[in-house]
């Protein structure tokens, strides 16, 4: 009963870093996008896409998270926007004080929209607030259509699913209709998009979400 009660401290403590980072979202009126996924499904080629896509209308900025190395925030800086990489030494998620480090390296004063893209894992970054206005979770069709009733908590707590790699549904043995029944069952609400990082297919239905989602968002603030 200990370790439970150590690990709803671990939580508690969390949260309230959690607030304290959305306080500061709220100042600048971002849009925070927490970009989950297993290891490999195409998180950071989807926000290099969306960063195409949506740099001329808005200002974008990156958190990226990773076990070991700095080559997604390389390959997120060649767009020109500013990124930040935390890198967790082994830890297997981002932590809410993790980003709050992070910030102070940041300037959103012009800032729009925040992606914070989360160590490759669809565990426990389930289970840690980080300040977001949503997770985002990436399945891609390689990992067959089995992952949301696997990992159901991810599904559970996100907003919105994109299933990205469909140029290679013609080439694997991937259902995506039970891909979606399996996702929309665990979680009726899941907003579904699909793409392709190779051909682009997708990326505008995404990003046009995003759009709306953020000026959405302005509305209320203003
Ligand atoms: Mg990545
Ligand atoms: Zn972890």
């Amino acid at each position: 009963m200990e370790i439970i009660k150590i690990e709803r401290k671990i939580l508690e403590k969390n949260d309230e870093i959690a607030q304290k980072n959305r306080e500061i979202f709220g100042k600048y009126k971002l849009l925070v996008v927490n970009m989950v996924s297993s290891p490999g499904a195409g998180k950071t080629s989807i926000l290099e896409n969306t960063i195409k896509y949506l740099k001329s209308k808005f200002n974008i900025a990156v958190i990226e998270g990773d076990v070991q190395t700095d080559l997604d925030a390389q390959r997120v800086a060649k767009y020109e926007v500013p990124v930040v990489q935390i890198v967790t030494n082994g830890a297997c998620h981002l932590e809410a004080k993790l980003v709050n480090d992070a910030i102070s390296n940041l300037n959103f004063q012009n800032v729009d929209l925040l992606f914070i893209e989360n160590v490759g894992n669809l565990v426990c970054p389930a289970g840690y607030d980080l300040g977001e206005d949503f997770k985002t979770v990436v399945v891609s069709t390689t990992e067959g259509d089995d992952k949301p009733l696997k990992y159901p908590r991810m599904f559970l707590n996100s907003k919105i699913l994109i299933i990205n790699k469909i140029d290679l549904l013609p080439y694997i043995n991937c259902d995506i209709n039970s891909l979606k029944k399996n996702a929309l069952q665990i979680n009726p609400y899941l907003e579904i998009f699909e793409t392709s990082c190779t051909s682009g297919e997708g990326i505008d239905k995404w990003c046009e979400k995003l759009s709306f989602m953020l000026n959405e968002k302005k509305k209320i603030a203003n």
